[in-house]
Parts: C-alpha cells; sequence; structure tokens
C-alpha cells in the first residue's frame, strides 16, 4: 500500500475504453443510455451495478466516494450534496423512532438542531455525553447509536474516539464519527472502532471554498449495501460536478493540510505570547487540554484555534481591523477565514449557555490557511489591541 498523501493523488477514475485518463473525467449527466435491459435494471437495484441515474450512481460521484473510503480504510462510500445531507442521511437509515442516541455534547451546530428535530418529530431519544464514562452511563437498552466529532467545534476539543468507541462496541451501538475538522490526514477513526465515518467535503476535502459536499464512508461494505437503496431514494446524493471540483481538491488535501498545521501551530504560540490575548485554544499548544489526547490520536492538531480577546467589543474590533484574513464562516479552505461565535455561529445561547460550552463574549475562531504564516501574522498582530 502507498502513503496516504500518494493515494491522494492517484485518485479512482472510472473504467475507460482505452488510456485510463489521468484524473477522474467530469461524468456531467443525469444518466445514461442501455443496450441491454438487464444491465440496465442491474444498475438500478445494485450499488456496484452500472451507472444508471446520477442520482443512484454516477462514475465521477463513485471516483470521490471510492477515493474518500480509501483513505478512511472503509469499503464504500456514499456522497452528498453536503455534509448536513451526509449526517441526515446516515442518522435517518440508521434510526427508527422509540430508538435512543447518544451524542457527544459539543456538536456542530447543523449536527445539534438535527438531533433536537429527530427528538422532537421522530420520537428518538437522544442524551448527551462528554468522553467514555457519561456515555456508558448514558446507555440505556434501547440505545442504537453513538456520534462523536474528532475534533469538536470551536473548542477544538479531541475526543476520546478509542474510550468512546469501546463502549459502543461493548453495547452493540452503531459507532458514528464527524471526522471533518481532522480529515483521514490526520486520523482515521475506523482504525478506532467508528462504523461510519461522515465528512462536510465543504471543508478541508474540497479545500477551496468553491463547492458544498459530503460523503459517509462505511467500515462495513454489507451495512453500506443494506442502507444504500433508502441513501438514494433520501435524495441527498452529490451532483457530479461538485465531486469533481471536490476531487481535484483531495488530490491536494495532504500538502494543504502540512500547511495548514504548520501555520496554526506557528499562529497558536505568537497569539499565546501576546499580551492582549486572555487565552489560546489549540490541540497543539501543552497548555490545551486535549494536547495528550491529540499526541495520541492525531498525526497533526489541525488547521483550527480559538483565541480569547476578553470582551465582544474587542472581539468585534479584531474581526473589523483584520485584511489578509476575512471575516466568515465555514473553514478548511485555502484562505484565513475568522468569526466571532458570540454573535454568529452561536447567537442563539444566552451569555450563560456562551459560558457553559466555554464560548466566552471576546472568543473568536480561526481557520488558518495556506498563506505565508508571517503575513497572517502580521496581520493578526496589526489587529490586535495595544
Ligand atoms: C460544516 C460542517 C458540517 C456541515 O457541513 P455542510 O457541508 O455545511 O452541510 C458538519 N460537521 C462539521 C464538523 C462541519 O464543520
Amino acid at each position: 500500500m502507498t502513503h496516504l498523501n500518494t493515494r491522494c493523488v492517484h485518485v479512482k477514475t472510472p473504467e475507460a475504453p482505452e488510456g485510463r485518463p489521468l484524473t477522474a473525467p467530469l461524468y456531467q449527466t443525469s444518466g445514461f443510455a442501455f443496450a441491454d435491459p438487464a444491465v440496465f435494471a442491474d444498475g438500478m437495484a445494485n450499488p456496484d451495478g452500472a451507472p444508471v441515474y446520477s442520482r443512484i450512481g454516477n462514475p465521477t460521484v463513485r471516483a470521490l466516494e471510492d477515493t474518500v473510503a480509501e483513505l478512511e480504510g472503509g469499503q464504500a462510500g456514499f456522497a452528498t450534496g453536503s455534509g448536513m445531507g451526509a449526517i441526515n442521511s446516515v442518522l435517518l437509515t440508521l434510526l427508527s423512532s422509540g430508538d435512543h442516541v447518544i451524542a457527544q455534547r459539543s456538536l456542530y451546530g447543523g449536527t445539534f438542531a438535527s438531533f433536537e428535530n429527530l427528538a422532537h418529530r421522530w420520537g428518538i431519544e437522544v442524551s448527551y455525553a462528554s468522553g467514555p464514562a457519561e456515555a456508558r452511563q448514558a446507555l440505556r437498552p434501547n440505545t442504537k447509536l453513538l456520534y462523536a466529532e474528532t475534533i469538536s467545534n470551536p473548542m477544538v476539543e479531541v475526543a476520546d474516539l478509542p474510550g468512546m468507541f469501546a463502549v459502543g462496541r461493548e453495547a452493540g451501538l452503531i459507532n458514528v464519527v464527524d471526522n471533518t475538522f481532522a480529515t483521514p490526514l490526520l486520523c482515521r477513526p475506523i482504525e478506532q472502532g467508528a462504523d461510519v465515518v461522515v465528512h462536510s467535503t465543504t471543508k478541508y476535502l474540497g479545500g477551496h471554498s468553491d463547492v458544498l459536499g459530503g460523503v459517509a464512508v462505511f467500515a462495513d461494505a454489507d451495512l453500506h449495501r443494506e442502507l444504500w437503496p433508502e441513501l438514494v431514494e433520501i435524495g441527498a446524493s452529490a451532483d457530479p460536478f461538485a465531486a469533481w471540483l471536490t476531487l481535484r481538491g483531495v488530490q491536494t488535501l495532504a500538502l494543504r493540510m502540512r500547511q495548514h498545521c504548520a501555520s496554526a501551530q506557528f499562529i497558536a504560540e505568537r497569539l499565546a505570547g501576546h499580551p492582549a490575548v486572555r487565552a489560546v485554544h489549540y490541540p497543539g499548544l501543552p497548555s490545551h487540554p486535549s494536547h495528550e489526547l491529540a499526541r495520541k490520536l492525531l498525526t497533526g492538531n489541525g488547521g483550527v484555534l480559538t483565541f480569547d480577546l476578553g470582551s465582544r467589543a474587542a472581539g468585534l474590533a479584531f474581526v473589523q481591523a483584520i485584511r489578509v484574513a476575512s471575516l466568515g464562516p465555514s473553514l478548511g479552505g485555502v484562505e484565513t477565514l475568522v468569526l466571532h461565535p458570540a454573535s454568529t455561529s452561536h447567537r442563539q445561547l444566552t451569555d450563560e449557555q456562551l459560558r457553559a460550552v466555554g464560548i466566552g463574549e471576546g472568543v473568536l475562531r480561526v481557520s488558518i490557511g495556506i498563506e505565508d504564516p508571517d503575513d497572517i501574522w502580521a496581520d493578526f498582530d496589526q489587529a490586535l489591541p495595544r
């Protein structure tokens, strides 16, 4: 087996009549025509059949699914139009009313909202747990699924995946993890016991802020085959052009991640030494509560960090003073993005609730891009209060 970075470059390509294309061609078609009705019929019913209709199967989308599945060490993938499309497709096909879910307490906002909707509208019980001990305490006879995120947003806590998944394994649960922040370059959760790995490919896998997408990777080909008929009927399937752009991003994932991690470490250390900065949260800093876990579980600390300027006024002044970095949502792209969670992504929370999840009024989340790190720091330095 070649290295992961080699496998990023050599994306899977569809069969070609002659001369293998160097990269995955774009099959920008909604469907295919057939001479043989039996081949057509098989393609409708079989995930490994001929591509028939692009919601059910498309060679470009399949190339992305196979590429990410291999990077994650899984058996099969299902690509979707967004990360939330992947997460909800997995939850809706794995859960039935009356089931109980144990989810990590600090979750991506959209995922938290989906769990709340499942609870209110579909009679699925959800408990929230921080770490393996709380997960074990939350177990019930009807618990079906355990849900975690490798690195949490925005406080970048690293989940104890081996501990969490051991609880899930013992109880016969399906272990699902969102690996968006880590990517398979920093962590391969299937090796830690995950059954399903989901991604927002909008972030690092796509990497260029030009495409939305998601993917679910299955450790077990049988589970993928069992869910596949429902997955294609949900209708969240990826568009071929989006899959093509994402594959193009994946080809440089290893290079980008190396730079994201190195630059984030550099900026985290500079911020930590600045008198106006109250605290810096980055797993690469020894002061971070997840530092030891990150060393054990991750091959790099990622490209996202948060820091605290102490007050809402100071946080908002910083985001208006930046010139190289931009104020905006999302993360994982080539450009540095800064966001003030208290006024945007977590605006619904009261001051008290913000404090409970550790998001101060002056906290800023940064997705470090691949610009020259000296330029990023010079920008931050001039934007910081003096
Ligand atoms: C962005 C994100 C999502 C949602 O992905 P979309 O592509 O925006 O639907 C889910 N999980 C995490 C961790 C994310 O960062």
